[in-house]
């Protein structure tokens, strides 16, 4: 490739472009759309806590905040028609929103109740299955886009969380890995992201610790010494395949984990 048929580098590199972020009120999701803000996207952040994506909307002129529970078909197509309304044109999907299910979803497969498990699947895969639905009906027309989804470290390592989660975030992977294809003859790209642990109100929850010791219990079970893995490497991962500078990456399951899952078990 002639090194003129580069994207070029610049500073900002969403200006113009107009994000949807679920899960965009805490966390992942909160500073993947403060990032995306500040490469000057206009940014939809869509979420159950009404408060904390309130907030958010009130500290950045750039982001503003929809109520959506993205398990529900309605408040995905509301979150996507009213962001088309508003701005004519969706460019990057970021298909953040999650639960644990820590504390309800039990971790032995004899005593895991299958109301729970159904909970985790309705929030983290079929609440992705619905981001790409509605951000493909409109992404088609355009021939452009580009849908990102977060699985977790818990697609590629396996036993470390419950089988609800793991499961969840392993059909993501294949979601995307199937998608890619369909939406490839449309020109629109369909990747992951799989962070390890990073010490977000979820993971500190589930460990029911505050957050000085959730980076803490991070930081130890990290295979990268000295380096530590925060939600702001994951906007920046986010950043990437959202960016023409991924434009020939599809079908990618980024893994954000610092080498964590080559690690053999015997290592860790
Ligand atoms: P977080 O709890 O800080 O953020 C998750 C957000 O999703 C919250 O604001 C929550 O209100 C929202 N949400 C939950 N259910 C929803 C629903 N039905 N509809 C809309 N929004 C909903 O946690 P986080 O760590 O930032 O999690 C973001 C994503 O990252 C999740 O998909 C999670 O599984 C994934 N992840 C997290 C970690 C970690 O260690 N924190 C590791 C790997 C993957």
């Amino acid at each position: 490739m002639d090194s003129d048929t580069f994207p070029t580098l610049v500073a900002k590199r969403f200006e113009g472009k107009v994000a949807v972020i679920t899960g965009g009120a805490s966390g992942i999701g909160a500073s993947t759309a403060k990032l995306f803000a500040r490469h000057g996207a206009k940014v939809v952040i869509a979420d159950i806590q009404d408060d904390l994506g309130s907030l958010i909307c009130k500290e950045n002129q750039d982001i503003e905040f929809i109520h959506c529970d993205v398990s529900q078909e309605n408040d995905v197509k509301n979150l996507v028609d009213t962001t088309m309304a508003k701005y004519g044109r969706l460019d990057i999907m970021f298909s953040n929103a999650g639960i644990a299910g820590i504390g309800f979803t039990g971790f032995e497969i004899g005593t895991c109740d299958i109301n729970d498990f159904k909970k985790v699947i309705d929030v983290n895969l079929f609440g992705s299955f619905l981001c790409a639905k509605y951000a493909a009906r409109v992404m088609i027309p355009a021939k452009k886009g580009s849908i990102i989804f977060t699985s977790s470290a818990a697609s590629v390592i396996n036993g470390e969380t419950s089988h609800a989660y793991a499961t969840s975030k392993h059909a993501i992977v294949g979601l995307t890995k199937n998608l890619c294809v369909e939406l490839g003859q449309h020109g629109i790209r369909v990747n992951c992201i799989s962070p390890f642990a990073v010490a977000s109100p979820m993971m500190t929850g589930a460990f029911g610790v505050d957050q000085a010791k959730g980076e803490e219990i991070v930081h130890e079970a990290a295979n990268l010494k000295g380096v530590h893995l925060k939600a702001e490497d994951v906007a920046d991962a986010a950043v990437y395949l959202g960016s023409d500078e991924s434009r020939y990456i599809s079908g990618l399951n980024l893994v954000v984990d610092g080498g964590y899952s080559t690690t053999t078990p015997a290592l860790k």
